[in-house]
Parts: structure tokens; C-alpha cells; sequence
């Protein structure tokens, strides 16, 4: 298997609300993207880890991915442990990815922040000739990083103006977090409210590039440019 992107998350959904819309928009352009969450999600109010599983298939499918798996790693208490990077960095080294989505490496989940400096490590590790002898050594040439629920200052925002709606969709495959019934009411957005929070926060972001909707992200290297007569994105 050999794909173009790959977003590791911790979390089934996590995928869907930061970065859905650009997978999406990149399968659309014949990108082969894939999505792999760390977790099943299993300490959550809502659900089994069973239905959420069942829940993400029909989400990623939505968003026209080429794979997804889920690592099962323990939810809530997530560690950046050895067996955690080896497991990671194999997978990695099977699916081959040119670009790795993150989740951005600071947050209020402890699980999203390992995440980050998981995948980080795992790409690194991945690289490694010696690292196991039964899989072929691969370094993703790209990290970029989710940054939707990070107050930071974006190094580029993706236009999903045309993907904003099937996104939408994607995550309220989620029955069992978004559904309006079941115990926990209190705790989770009904449908409404989830919709009007991503659409404000997609707004926000598409506003920054003048478009309608979109997704923002960071990047620890420094964006080239190779001709500035037709560079994006009005000034005046
Ligand atoms: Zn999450």
C-alpha cells in the first residue's frame, strides 16, 4: 500500500472535524488518502468502541478514503511509550505516505498532544533502516499539523468550501456522539449546535483566505514560493 496522506488522530472523529474537508478535497483531486486513529475511543460517555469503529467505516467513507485502521491504543490515557512509536512506525512504514496529518502539538486533550508528538517521533523512527527487518524503511517527506482547535495563527488555510457540506455529513455519521438521545445528554452538542460551532469556526478560517469554508493548518518549515506574480489570496 502506498498512500499520499495520511492523518493520525487520537480519536474516531477527531479526523472529521480537523481535517475531513482537505482529505476529502484531495481524493477528489485522485490523492490516495488514508486516516489512522490511535484510539477506538472506548473511555468516551457515548458508545462502544464497537459502534464507533462502525461509525468511523461509514464516515471515512464520506470522505472517499482509500484506508482506515485503528490502533486500539488505550483512550484518555494515551503514552508516547516505545511499543506505542515501534507499533506506529511499522504501520507507517506499510502505508507509505508522502504527507502525515497531526493533530496540533499543544491542546486541552492530553491524548491530542501525545498524538502529536507520537506521530512525530513514529515518522522519524519509521526512517530507520534497521528499525525492524521484515518492513522497508520510509520517511514521510511532509508533517503538517491540524490546527482547528488551537488558538495559533495558521501557516496555510485549505479551501473546503465545496467539501464543507459532505464533511458535515462525515462527522454526524457519529451517531452515538452527536446523536440527539441517549444518557449523557448534557454533555455532547445535539446536531444543531455541532453544526453551527464547525460552521462558525470553518467561516472563521475561509475568512482568513477569502473563501467561504476552511480548514487551518500549521507547519514547522517555512512555506516556498516560487512565483510571486501568482501567489493566493487578496491584499487590498
Ligand atoms: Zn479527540
Amino acid at each position: 500500500m502506498s498512500l499520499d496522506i495520511l492523518a493520525i488522530a487520537a480519536h474516531p472523529d477527531d479526523i472529521e472535524q480537523t481535517c475531513g474537508g482537505t482529505l476529502l478535497r484531495m481524493a477528489e483531486k485522485g490523492y490516495r488518502a488514508g486516516a489512522l486513529d490511535l484510539t477506538a475511543g472506548d473511555m468516551g460517555t457515548r458508545g462502544t468502541p464497537e459502534q464507533r469503529l462502525a461509525e468511523a467505516e461509514v464516515a471515512g467513507r464520506h470522505l472517499r478514503l482509500h484506508w482506515r485502521g485503528n490502533l486500539g491504543f488505550p483512550d484518555a490515557r494515551l503514552e508516547n511509550t516505545l511499543s506505542a512509536r515501534m507499533t506506529l512506525a511499522v504501520k507507517i512504514r506499510e502505508l507509505r505516505p508522502r504527507v502525515v496529518i497531526l493533530p496540533y502539538w499543544e491542546g486541552r486533550h492530553p491524548d491530542h498532544y501525545r498524538a502529536s508528538e507520537l506521530g512525530y517521533e513514529a515518522c522519524f523512527l519509521a526512517g530507520l533502516k534497521k528499525l525492524d527487518e521484515y518492513s522497508e524503511p520510509h520517511r514521510p517527506y511532509k508533517v503538517i499539523y491540524a490546527s482547528l482547535y488551537a488558538n495559533v495563527t495558521p501557516s496555510f488555510v485549505v479551501d473546503i468550501s465545496g467539501q464543507f457540506e459532505t464533511r458535515m455529513a462525515a462527522l454526524l455519521s457519529y451517531q452515538s456522539q452527536y446523536g440527539a438521545q441517549g444518557e449523557g445528554g448534557g454533555l455532547f452538542p445535539q446536531e444543531q449546535e455541532i453544526g453551527e460551532r464547525l460552521g462558525a469556526v470553518a467561516r472563521f478560517y475561509g475568512n482568513l483566505i477569502g473563501v467561504k469554508y476552511g480548514e487551518p493548518f500549521v507547519v514547522k518549515e517555512t512555506m516556498q514560493v516560487d512565483d510571486i506574480v501568482n501567489m493566493g489570496v487578496r491584499s487590498i
